[in-house]
């Protein structure tokens, strides 16, 4: 579920016709007496952050004065949430509240419909009020049934000439949440106020992950659930899961310590991703990332999650390990791996349990390929259990005495972008594209029967050396047989084809320290 920002959620709110009070979102200390000029004089500010009960924690301050609200929103600013730092504050009109209603749509996936919970005492704490919460059946088409509300309103401590518009008010917003497509709306509150009007106080909203793509308009950068907004990292995976269909894949930060020992997660999976962060916590690490390819992932997506994951500061060691018997080919993976690890040149243990189908091949790839790198770099099958792995890779981070990766760019052969080799694009997805790069010198018959072995039919020897036995839009999408060319050579020791994957937005991007 994709949330949106409180102000972004009233602005929709304001549009469906629900009143909201006048706001101001700012990002430095200094443009808080402007915005409380702006806003009417006294104000309330209010930390965006992903989270509820925002006053209890010292988020929601009153103020009187321009210069009083300066010093809040430089309090205000300087906050975190779970580790991430308060980036906006939202100054707003105060407004002088009568009564405080709940308002809260959901999905309920048991009743397989939305639910409308109501209740008359809104306002911080109503989690623990239960039981004074009305709970009303949706229709998907026509709303609530007015006279279902017109009862559950009776019972607020809401003046009659206020009840109709605060029913207005809630059918606008259940209105809005079909429009957009919402799996929840809260309004806590939606607040009277002394005089008459009735004012939606707060907003938290979020949106079907798979409807976000209907709704541009939103803004939505990334239709996941997140706990903090999306990093640069963040980002620049999703634009490769959106990029390449084949398989899925996730990344997404974690919440690091000072102190914690870190390492880089990923997973093949969700229930064997889920035990093996387990596993690996307790063996005493902390993942900085939640990672998982599965679903028969191509090896150009196994080997973006892995340079993204390795763009993370600090790292101790990459541990990978999922459901252990997948029945996907897990060579596949192999090759991902062993190219980014190889073009980094990883001076970090990793560990990575492939068990399932082809796991014997998939260990043999992946450890030969890297045999020559500084890492010790290990393959797992389906007999290994997570926490055995888990102990295995403790050992070996202690064998390294507190070595940390960091991150570095990736390094390219010499015979990429010379005049002499043999190079054409290759496609990983929509609008996702590289090149191949064949040194052409050093193919003889040897080296092209091991290239013609992962990649048949794509080459042919001519008189004057390799070159292409297909078109160049045929040879577009043999990107997975070419990726296992060029780690095959690599692993006969004659390194000649090379495979250029370009990660948009991670190549330019500096890289990112634990949170
Ligand atoms: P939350 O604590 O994160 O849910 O933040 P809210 O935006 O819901 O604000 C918390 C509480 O602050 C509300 O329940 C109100 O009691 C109070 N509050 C928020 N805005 C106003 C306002 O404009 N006027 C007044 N009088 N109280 C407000
Ligand atoms: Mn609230």
């Amino acid at each position: 579920m994709a949330r949106l920002h409180e102000h972004q959620g009233k602005a929709l709110l304001a549009q469906a016709g629900v009143d909201t009070p006048r706001g101001v979102v700012i990002r430095c200390a200094g443009d808080a007496p402007g915005a409380v000029r702006e806003v009417g004089g006294a104000a309330v500010l209010k930390i965006q952050a992903w989270t509820t009960g925002r006053k209890a924690m010292g988020g929601v301050v009153f103020v009187d004065t321009p210069d009083e609200a300066e010093a809040a929103a430089e309090r205000l600013l300087s906050m975190s949430v779970g580790r991430f730092p308060v980036e906006e504050v939202l100054v707003e009109e105060r407004v002088p509240i009568e009564h405080e209603l709940f308002v809260s749509l959901s999905i309920d996936d048991t009743a397989r419909a939305p639910v409308l919970l109501l209740a008359g005492s809104g306002g911080s704490g109503i989690e623990a009020r239960a039981e004074e919460v009305a709970r009303l059946p949706v229709d998907p088409e026509t709303g609530v049934e007015p006279a279902e509300l017109e009862s559950a309103l009776a019972g607020a401590p809401v003046q009659s000439p206020q009840r109709e518009p605060v029913a207005r008010a809630i059918d606008a917003a259940v209105g809005l949440a079909r429009r957009v497509e919402a799996r929840s709306l809260e309004i806590n509150p939606l607040v009277t106020t002394t005089d008459g009007r009735v004012i939606a106080a707060d907003c938290r909203m979020t949106i079907d992950d798979y409807a976000v793509f209907r709704h541009p308009e939103l803004g939505i950068e990334i239709a996941r659930e997140l706990d903090h907004p999306p990093t640069e990292l963040e980002r620049a995976a999703y634009a490769i899961e959106q990029a390449d269909h084949r398989g899925t894949f996730y990344f997404a930060r974690l919440p690091v310590e000072p102190g914690d020992r870190v390492i880089g997660f990923h997973g093949a999976g969700g229930g064997g991703s889920m035990m093996s962060m387990d596993a690996v916590s307790r063996a005493g690490f902390t993942p900085a990332n939640f990672t998982d390819t599965s679903g028969n992932p191509s090896p150009a997506k196994v080997y973006a999650a892995a340079r993204i994951i390795l763009a993370q500061e600090g790292l101790l060691g990459y541990f990978g390990s999922g459901s252990g018997v997948a029945s996907q080919e897990q060579y596949h993976s192999a090759y991902g791996l062993a190219k980014a690890f190889l073009e980094l040149g990883l001076t970090v243990p990793a560990l990575i349990r492939l068990g399932g189908n082809s796991e014997d091949r998939a260990c043999e790839i992946l450890e030969s390929a890297c045999a020559d790198l500084p890492a010790t770099v290990e393959g797992y099958k389906k007999d290994h259990s997570p926490a055995f792995v888990a102990d295995r890779f403790a050992a070996l981070v202690e064998h390294a005495a507190g070595a940390e990766w960091s991150p570095r760019p990736r390094a390219v052969p010499g015979f990429v972008g010379s005049g002499g080799a043999l190079s054409f694009p290759v496609r990983f997805g929509v609008n996702w594209e590289g090149r191949c790069w064949v040194d052409r010198g050093a193919v003889d018959d040897g080296l092209f029967a091991v290239i013609d072995e992962s990649a048949p039919g794509v080459f042919r020897l001519g008189s004057a050396g390799i070159e292409l036995a297909l078109s160049e839009e045929e040879a577009l999408a043999r990107d997975s047989d070419l990726i296992a060319a060029e780690i095959e050579c690599a692993r006969a020791g004659r390194p000649a084809v090379f495979v250029d994957i370009p990660i948009p937005g991670l190549d330019d991007a500096p890289a990112e320290a634990p949170r």
